[in-house]
């Protein structure tokens, strides 16, 4: 079970505390905030090098590329908070 982001912003958030962050994206589907996090830096409990997170509602996912996490970032289907907004 990997850590839950505190966070429920509509404006981008001030990512500069935001330890292990290496990309900030807002997700044009959702129009939620996608964060891209290198697991070990941002000290998260996943077994993947990388994790995106829906700041808006605290979920992520692992992954095991760069890529995979880039392109998984405008289609967060793995929130389930989101996933019902892009399948509407
Ligand atoms: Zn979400």
């Amino acid at each position: 079970m990997a850590r839950r982001r505190r966070s429920a912003l509509p404006r981008r958030p001030d990512t500069s505390n935001y330890g292990g962050l290496i990309e900030m994206r807002r997700c044009r589907a959702t129009g939620t905030f996608v964060g891209l996090y290198d697991t070990v830096k941002a000290d998260m409990d996943q077994d993947t090098p990388y994790a995106t997170v829906c700041e808006t509602h605290g979920q992520n996912a692992g992954h095991n590329t760069l890529s995979r996490a880039r392109s998984s970032m405008a289609f967060p289907e793995w929130c389930e908070d989101c996933h019902p907004k892009l399948y509407k």
